[in-house]
């Protein structure tokens, strides 16, 4: 596959160990890529998977490039690979959140390829793991109980905790993290302004490398964060309202507001310390409670917000946020 090399960027940890997996053959029954969203889970998922199909096991991601297996653009075509994820879109497609969830009507259709004679290493990449329906979770589970000959498993989500624990307890788990600017520097054509506005996940910084529109869009949620962090309540309730729905763009707004708290942290003490340790927490339990699908997010911004201002003695009367 063309530019999958350049794809991928950072994760240097869990590049070494997949490929000292590969190398050693001996990699397990199933994965689970779990980290934030846009940092290049389903990109390393692709990359490992394309491996384990390489005729040539070089034991480097991404595979050889040039076997007859690594020429096939897609591979699921070839029936080495099967891609879940919900409302059943191709795997690579820019879905900011699931639509819906993954269906045990799907299972059931991963089931029927698995039943398909093979000799050969089979992959299966089930994205946005944690939509897995609970019919669809339990059906899963079984096909996980069952020995699947050469077949891998490769599960991706943002949200493991929502994934069935049993279903988790049979799969490796690995993460992937916000990745270093000095990593994403790497990345062609990347400059330092993308890169700050991306906060630490490549998906975003190779979308505004596509399209230049997304980074107004992107300046914009920054200034919202900076605003939200230093300016009125009224500020921090305008940003709740803004970004309830989005859970990406009020993660990377978290992102941009915590680098500054961090900064005014080192210059606190006593009991101004203690209390921006006290609504680091509460903001933090809001973000948590955000990415429950239980709570009213409008409610969990407004706290999340309010917490995460820059401490009182530090306010500048700074002016009214304007979009
Ligand atoms: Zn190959």
């Amino acid at each position: 596959m063309a530019n999958m090399e350049a794809m991928l960027v950072g994760h240097l940890r869990a590049t070494h160990y997949l490929e000292a997996i590969l190398k050693k053959k001996t990699w397990a029954h199933g994965y689970l890529f779990y980290g934030p969203a846009r940092v290049g889970k389903e990109t390393f998922a692709l990359a490992f998977g394309r491996s384990l199909v390489c005729e040539k096991a070089r034991g480097v991601l991404g595979g050889c490039g040039r076997c007859e297996t690594c020429q096939i653009s897609d591979l699921r075509l070839a029936n080495r690979f099967f891609c879940l994820r919900p409302g059943a879109a191709a795997v690579g497609d820019q879905e900011k959140e699931p639509k819906k969830t993954i269906t045990i009507g799907q299972v059931r259709e991963l089931r029927r390829w698995l039943f398909l004679a093979s000799e050969k290493i089979r992959v299966v990449l089930i994205d946005w793991a944690e939509a897995l329906g609970g019919d669809a979770a339990n059906a899963l589970l079984k096909i996980l109980e069952e020995p699947s000959g050469g077949t891998v498993f490769i599960l991706i989500s943002a949200s493991p905790e929502y994934i069935l624990p049993t279903v988790l307890s049979r799969v490796a788990p690995i993460r992937f993290g916000l990745v270093a600017d000095k990593e994403m520097q790497k990345i062609e054509g990347a400059t330092d302004e993308a890169i700050f506005l991306s906060r630490g996940r490549p998906g975003i910084l190779f979308s505004i490398l596509e399209n230049r529109e997304l980074l107004a869009e992107k300046k914009k949620l920054q200034k919202i964060a900076e605003m939200a962090y230093g300016g009125s309540i009224a500020d921090a309730f305008l940003a709740a309202k803004i970004l309830a729905d989005d859970a990406e763009d009020r993660e990377v707004a978290l992102g941009h507001i915590l680098a500054h708290f961090r900064k005014d942290f080192i210059s606190l003490e006593g009991a101004p310390l203690a209390g921006a340790i006290g609504r680091a927490k509460l903001g933090l339990r809001a973000f948590a409670a955000l990415q429950a699908t239980n709570v009213n997010p409008r409610l969990a911004a407004d706290v999340m917000f309010l917490n995460f201002r820059q401490p009182i003695s530090m306010l500048k009367d700074k002016s009214k946020i304007t979009i």
